[in-house]
């Protein structure tokens, strides 16, 4: 069992020890030392990284025998006697802030609404705390931030020691020991008393702040995840500089920006509905244009026009419209424009319409025009469309007006 110097003094960088054993394992050197100041991964922490004789520390577990276990390189060569290890200091400091953060935040959360943590994680990045409630709306959330940060400003004394099964039953603690005997006791002055084996500040006062900036429902749970001291300042950073460039660009303080948003967002959906209204316009323009150069079969006018990079909801749109005229037929065949096709690619689109009144089976024709010139398609009696090799479109038109006048025929 490796002697834990973190556990008396978390602050401690750098220590000398004695080498226990020393294992290669795949690309690694697992390394046991009699004692050590490393944090093993555990506990919702992640594992402190440094250097080991000069080596860096890659990674560090703890043993089910409870031997601390420091990963390094491959082919690290160790000297006789003892060796130094040498903390990461930054990334420690990042991991006792986020833990004690945890503590205060859990805490408040217990004295103002009683919900409990029952999960912690610790990543990269930010940390979670998972609560057994699912009923805490923004308000409640708000006010156990505001709580966990007046812990902090008042910057409590943070202590550790270890106590027995007896003495741990005399304290308030927030939640029942993972272990019955020697249990270590974080204690947050006269506010939270947890039994813990991570590394923790001295003074509430060096988490700096604690922001939550994520709530979301998980069945019954509630997962929180929030940010502490230098995590904290990193995202308002981020936050400020993206605010304020926006801003910048829109030319206003950053305080406007929602009003502007809603602004320009009011202003494009005017625009839309004006484009979509002149669109309308257009196609109806449009349709009246082409019906003057109808083909009377019979007692049907045939519309038959092979168009050019048009969008297939505008080509619809505009068959609509004419269909909507009775004895009218559409015939169109829709070639992709030349600058919006990628190379290599040149399929055509077929559109068959037809007024109500008109007797008639749209899909059959399509699908007997397709047979003959290559392709597929589908739709309705009155409306079908399909696709063919767009050098056979001008052929699929002629071929249906034929089978038209057949079928007008008949
Ligand atoms: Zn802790």
């Amino acid at each position: 069992m490796t002697e834990r110097l973190y556990y008396a003094d978390p602050y401690r960088t750098h220590f000398r020890a004695r080498l226990v054993e020393a294992q290669p394992t795949g690309d690694r050197l697992a390394v046991v030392l009699d004692r050590s100041a490393f944090y093993p991964t555990g506990g919702g922490q992640p594992h402190d990284i440094g250097t080991l004789a000069g080596y860096p520390v890659l990674e560090v577990v703890e043993r089910a025998d409870s031997a601390i276990v420091h990963m390094l390189p491959a082919g690290s060569v160790l000297p006789e006697g003892e060796l130094e290890g040498v903390i990461d200091w930054p990334r420690r400091f990042d991991h006792m802030q986020q833990h004690t953060g945890q503590h205060i935040l859990s805490q408040a959360l217990v004295q103002l609404f009683q919900a409990d943590t029952v999960g912690f994680h610790l990543s990269q990045s930010y940390s979670t705390i998972d609560l057994n409630r699912n009923d805490l709306g923004e308000e409640e959330i708000a006010r156990g931030e505001a709580l966990a940060n007046q812990i902090v400003f008042e910057d409590r004394p943070v202590s550790w020691r270890w106590v027995n099964a007896e003495e741990a039953r005399q304290l308030p603690l927030r939640k029942p020991p993972a272990v019955h005997d020697h249990i270590r006791i974080v204690h947050i002055e006269g506010f939270d008393w947890s039994a813990c084996g991570g590394t923790h500040v001295a003074r509430t006062g060096a988490v700096g702040i604690i922001k939550v900036t994520h709530v979301e429902r998980r069945g019954a749970e509630t997962r929180l995840t929030f940010l502490c001291g230098g995590r904290a300042l990193q995202h308002y950073t981020a936050l400020h500089t993206l605010t304020s460039r926006m801003a910048r660009q829109l030319t206003v303080a950053v305080e406007e920006l929602p009003e502007v948003v809603q602004r320009l967002q009011d202003e494009a959906r005017r625009e839309r509905k004006a484009r979509e209204q002149l669109q309308g316009a257009l196609i109806e323009h449009e349709a009246a244009a082409l019906m003057s150069q109808a083909l009377q079969i019979g007692t049907v006018r045939v519309i038959a026009q092979r168009l050019t990079g048009r969008a297939p909801q505008e080509v619809r749109q505009l068959a609509s419209r004419i269909t909507a005229h009775p004895g009218s037929v559409v015939l169109f065949g829709l070639a992709p424009g030349s600058e919006v096709e990628p190379a290599g690619r040149s399929k055509g689109q077929l559109f068959f319409a037809r007024a109500e009144n008109v007797t008639g089976d749209m899909r059959a024709l399509l699908q007997e025009v397709c047979r003959e010139v290559g392709g597929s398609g589908g739709g309705s009696s009155t409306m079908a469309q399909g696709g063919c090799d767009a050098t056979r479109l001008t052929e699929a038109l002629e071929r249906a007006q034929t089978l038209l006048r057949q079928w007008l025929a008949s």
